[in-house]
């Protein structure tokens, strides 16, 4: 086992993705940086299974992205669809960008890409230890581990999710509100019978709302809002999903459920990102919901900047930029909020608002400028 560090110039909490994308950053600048974790080892689930374009534009900068991008399937085009009918198909393969596609790729394989190049850049994470107190001075801030060890660190970043709780020791503020009453089923199924492999299709059926996104190893992702989603999803239930909600002309039979799961959204945003020399980045900041795939994505997009400001402030002394990061990023996480808001209100409209709403959709998707809009918030490419 390493030693670990009584001193560092950044501590960072928690080696999720996020974590893990703010230490390679600030690796890459040069600069001594330690990452803890509660957990015996990485995460080895699913989970977030989309990369959205702007979030690889934004890992270029710790050199990730094409890695990643051979990893995993490149959607070009997400669908929703009514059946077998299309209302709004939207075309990720005419943005302006490298990356002209959705990227499926899990979860544990992007935390893999990114810890591997932390170590490439010298960096590693300690485990198994956590966090439980936090404090500062105007020269440091001290984080205690439950192991009784202190770490001395001239800024700290807390990346430790969405139960954070450096967020809430250093009195950041959690405000929103609580659970909405929707309840989802998630499933990751191998099939036998045809879906399509490059593109994600979002089903507006009469009973409810079905993702059907591929993944990498042919199996494909099933996300469902259910009256009472089951602990753990199984091969009935799948199929279930998949004969009500999904397409019509095609039979497709589910053989195996790979890893499921289920959850409720919250909607909350800290009140601010910095108290003083403690930041927060990932989702210790914000919570909603996952329509459009943005949570991974929003944390992933802010870890580039947080590592650049942070590198100016322990280099120059300046910490203009630490303010900007901690300004913009809630802003944009406002905005993130409201889409995947929006986007979850339409897709579990009442069922007697559903005909209605699928005949707009169906008449404003010949709309160019409507379709390319979506295509530009959900790859967050509008948000450059
Ligand atoms: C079932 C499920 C499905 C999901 N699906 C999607 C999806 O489809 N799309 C999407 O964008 N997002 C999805 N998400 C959310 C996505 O997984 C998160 O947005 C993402 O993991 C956030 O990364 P993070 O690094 O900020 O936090 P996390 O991944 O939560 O990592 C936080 C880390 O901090 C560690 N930690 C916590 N407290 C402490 C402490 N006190 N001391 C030390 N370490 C600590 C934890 O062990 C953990 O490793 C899903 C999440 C779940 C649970």
């Amino acid at each position: 086992m390493n030693e670990l560090a009584d001193r560092t110039e950044v501590l960072v909490v928690g080696a999720g993705p996020v974590g893990l994308a703010v230490a390679a950053s600030l690796a890459g600048h040069g600069h001594d940086v330690t990452v803890v974790d509660r957990q015996t080892t990485g995460a080895n689930t699913s989970r977030a299974a989309v990369v959205h374009a702007r979030t690889l534009e934004m890992l270029e900068g710790i050199g990730v992205s094409k890695r990643l991008a051979e990893l995993g399937i490149h959607a070009r085009q997400f669908s929703i669809r009514d059946g077998d009918r299309e209302l709004v198909p939207v075309r990720f393969d005419r943005l302006p960008t490298e990356y002209p596609y959705t990227l499926m790729v899990p979860q544990n394989i992007t935390e893999k890409v990114l810890l591997d190049r932390l170590e490439e850049l010298g960096g590693r994470v300690d485990r198994p230890y956590v966090a439980t107190t936090v404090s500062q001075t105007a020269d440091d801030a001290e984080v205690t581990l439950d192991s009784g060890d202190v770490i001395k660190a001239e800024y700290v970043v807390a990346a430790d999710g969405m139960n954070s709780t450096i967020r809430d020791l250093a009195g950041l503020g959690f405000g929103g509100n609580g659970a909405l009453s929707l309840s989802f089923a998630l499933a990751d199924v191998r099939v036998e019978g045809c879906l399509p492999g490059d593109e994600v299709l979002l089903f507006f059926s009469k009973p409810g709302m079905l993702v059907v996104a591929p993944l990498p190893n042919g199996s494909f992702r099933l996300v469902a809002e259910v009256d009472d989603a089951p602990e753990q999803p199984d091969v009935a239930f799948a199929q279930r999903l998949l004969d009500t909600r999904g397409p019509r002309r095609t039979t497709v039979r589910v053989t195996e459920v790979i890893w499921g799961s289920r959850f409720r959204i919250h909607e909350r945003v800290a009140n601010q990102y910095r108290a003083g020399r403690v930041l927060l980045a990932g989702d210790a900041p914000p919570t909603h919901s996952p329509a459009g795939g943005q949570g991974m994505n929003l944390g992933l997009r802010d870890a580039i900047p947080i590592g650049e400001a942070l590198s100016v402030a322990l280099r120059e002394g300046r910490e203009e930029q630490l303010d900007e990061y901690a300004a913009d990023s809630r802003a944009e996480a406002l905005q993130v909020v409201a889409l995947a808001h929006r986007l979850t209100r339409l897709a579990t409209a009442p069922p007697a608002a559903r005909p209605l709403r699928n005949m707009v959709l169906r008449l404003l998707a010949h709309v160019p400028a409507f379709r390319r809009r979506l295509a530009e918030q959900l790859s967050a490419i509008g948000h450059r």
